[in-house]
């Protein structure tokens, strides 16, 4: 049985004030969620001010991005020991955000994947086709480059916590949620990639996330496809209200 993960990643929102607020109207509203692993991952200034405000919470907290050296002359950049440091305990990587404006590829993915899990931290590792290549008929192909690039040199053991989140990047912010069946059928794609790499029993134990435009109206019928674990959400999540009620997807 896998444990549900919903995420929220707030991307470039919210200051310390309304990251607080938001997480305080939002604890209540998840306090009989349980059943469900929930994260939540705000702008990297603003982690430490939440560790006191999810405290004693079913909240856990996560980074969008790691750098993959511990530390050194790396201006700007952020290890997972000072992410540790801050209170996250996941972290967001290879989101197509990341892989479309900053320059993120296969390779730098999978070096943070493993400062990742060496730090400890969980990592929610993003993968997703284009609309153009889910056009031109590639998406498999797409996800397969995808998972294995940025699992490479990573063995069953250290892989064991990882969490996979598949965003279509089509569906990112567009309002087009893939349909229940277009989701599963990548989820089931990529559950099987990762039983080739690590073995039926490492797949069977995989989260795997659907991300794109999941709100509290299409979450229901998400969740009920046999190989989709939880949820990454984006604008949906900025809002306690609708973030709860995708949480408490099964009440
Ligand atoms: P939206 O939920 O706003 O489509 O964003 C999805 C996403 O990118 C989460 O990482």
């Amino acid at each position: 049985m896998r444990k549900p993960v919903i995420a929220g990643n707030w991307k470039l929102y919210k200051t310390k004030q309304e990251a607080l607020s938001l997480v305080e109207e939002l604890a209540p509203l998840v306090a009989d969620a349980g059943q469900v692993e929930i994260v939540v991952a705000p702008v990297f200034t603003v982690l430490p001010s939440l560790v006191p405000a999810v405290a004693g919470t079913q909240i856990n907290l996560a980074a969008q991005d790691v750098f993959w050296e511990e530390e050194g002359a790396y201006t700007g950049e952020v290890s997972s020991r000072m992410l540790l440091d801050a209170g996250a305990s996941y972290v967001i990587i290879g989101h197509s955000e990341r892989r479309e404006y900053f320059g993120e590829t296969d390779e730098t993915v999978n070096k943070k994947i493993k400062a990742a899990l060496n730090g400890p931290l969980i990592p929610i590792f993003c993968i997703g086709e284009t609309l153009a290549a889910r056009e031109a008929g590639e998406t498999f192909k797409v996800l397969e480059r995808q998972v294995k690039g940025g699992l490479a040199g990573i063995g069953a053991a250290q892989f064991a916590p990882v969490i996979i989140a598949y965003e279509p990047v089509w569906a990112i912010g567009t309002g087009k949620t893939a349909t229940d069946a277009q989701a599963q059928e990548a989820h089931a794609f990529i559950r099987g990639v990762v039983s080739e790499l690590y073995g039926a029993a490492a797949a069977g134990k995989v989260r795997i996330l659907y991300g794109g435009s999941v709100k509290p109206e299409n979450v229901k019928g998400l969740m009920a496809c046999s190989d989709i674990d939880g949820a990454l959400v984006g604008g949906a999540s900025l809002k306690a209200a609708s973030f709860a009620s995708i949480v408490n997807f099964g009440q």
